[in-house]
């Protein structure tokens, strides 16, 4: 389920951006996910404007174009004018990875894991993912609905504008279902673009332990036929990895997923190295983490439009010495995207700008290439690139005013927000 277009609902406003020092519109002649040296082209326009009309993006170019328009001329008084004062125009950021569905922060996991206990020490000690369960069955869906609320207007201060949003810390057919509901809710309040992902296979909950394969069964036989019936997720994911669910175990529940016509993601390569060739046969729309890739799987991802997506927060946040090697993929021609993986655990961060932070300084992508990995490539990763990732006429009218000269100050100064106003679906979010 992809819940927006909320502008319908809304009058049909007129806003007109004027003044803008740099206009990045991600436009390119680049078919399909950006990759290799198409991943850094971002379409700038100097002295910019660009013009939305009920929610929808309809002209974009210059100031000096814009003001001379017979149609702008007449029409003057009805449009809300915004003076950018120079400043940085780029698509709303697309934050294809997150789990905001959770009760608490798990500060104990943290002081723990900062004096020495690994991620895996950590699950064994009733810590990591395990420890959010409990808060989540026990919380109402009122509670969470909040929760993600509160998440979602944290994101649009961040210049996000399109969040995927996953279950997963529910694990049990009612849990996940009020998980999938709370995000259901949260986003019909927000005028920003919810994508909405099952993640009932992210660990085998206690109740299982060491019978997964009753719970995979669960997830496939119940859990997807539920979720489907009730339309409450678009995207079905799979935390593929050591420790969590095996290869074989992820084509079961992919499978059950393509039998109800959900279309399907994973978590893949963050701990151990995840063969990439029996997952390619099912098409995801992305494979995330991706920490552990070998050559000849990189090769076959190359030649897929399955999108890999970085979430350097997770490695940041985990303290470990190494993250992806962003250069590798983008010259082996995959298709790449950033995203935060926004979660309790690993990645307590919504911040799209600390996240192309990272890519720069630990995976050696250029700023620019943090920039549309981070809108037009999110974009491809939740199949949304028909209308959302750049600043183009008949795409939605998702932007993000950042309150800097250059684009490249976005990831330069990391841990500051510079989002002075996000536009989301048409809707002037943050004032400057
Ligand atoms: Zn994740």
């Amino acid at each position: 389920m992809i819940t927006s277009a909320k502008s319908n609902a809304q009058p049909q406003r007129t806003i007109l951006l004027v003044d803008i020092g740099q206009l990045l519109t991600l436009r390119s002649a680049a078919k399909g996910p950006r990759r290799g040296a198409s991943l850094s082209e971002l379409g700038i326009i100097e002295d910019a404007a660009v013009l939305c009309v009920g929610g929808k993006i309809v002209s974009v170019g210059t100031t000096k174009a814009a003001l001379r328009d017979p149609w702008l001329k007449k029409h003057r008084k009805k449009v809300i004018e915004i003076d950018c004062g120079g400043r940085v125009v780029l698509p709303g950021f697309v934050d294809s990875h997150t789990h905001p569905v959770f009760a608490q922060p798990r500060l104990v996991d943290f002081e723990k894991r900062n004096s020495g206990a690994s991620y895996e020490e950590i699950a064994e000690a009733g810590g990591g993912i395990r420890s959010s369960i409990d808060g989540v069955r026990k919380a109402s869906k009122a509670r969470l609905t909040q929760k993600v609320s509160a998440a979602l207007e944290d994101f649009a201060r961040h210049g996000t504008t399109t969040v995927e949003a996953k279950s997963g810390y529910g694990l049990s057919l009612e849990a996940e279902l009020k998980s999938l509901e709370a995000i259901r809710s949260a986003a019909r309040e927000w005028p920003g673009t919810v994508v909405s992902t099952f993640l009932g296979a992210h660990v085998v909950p206690p109740e299982f332990r060491g019978r997964s394969q009753d719970y995979v069964n669960l997830v496939c036989n119940e859990m997807i036929p539920a979720v489907a019936r009730r339309k409450l997720a678009q995207f079905v994911d799979v935390f593929c990895d050591r420790g969590a669910f095996s290869a074989a175990e992820t084509e079961q529940i992919f499978t059950a997923a393509r039998q109800r016509d959900l279309a399907v993601r994973g978590h893949v390569g963050q701990l151990s190295e995840t063969r990439l060739g029996p997952l390619l046969d099912y098409k995801p729309a992305s494979l995330d983490h991706m920490d552990h890739v070998n050559d000849a799987d990189l090769a076959n991802l190359a030649e897929s439009d399955t999108v890999a997506t970085f979430v350097p927060g997770a490695n940041y946040f985990l303290g470990l010495a190494s993250y992806p090697n962003a250069r590798r993929f983008n010259d082996a021609g995959a298709a790449v995207a950033l995203a935060t993986d926004y979660n309790p655990g690993s990645s307590p961060t919504l911040s799209m700008p600390m996240a192309m932070s990272l890519a720069c300084t630990h995976m050696k992508m250029s700023p620019a290439e943090a920039i549309a990995a981070a809108t037009i490539n999110g974009a491809w990763a939740l199949r949304v690139a028909d209308r959302k990732g750049s600043v183009e006429a008949g795409k939605d009218a998702d932007l993000a005013v950042f309150d800097v000269r250059d684009y490249r100050e976005i990831p330069y100064w990391f841990g500051a927000n510079h989002c002075a106003l996000t536009i989301v679906n048409g809707a002037p979010s943050v004032r400057m």
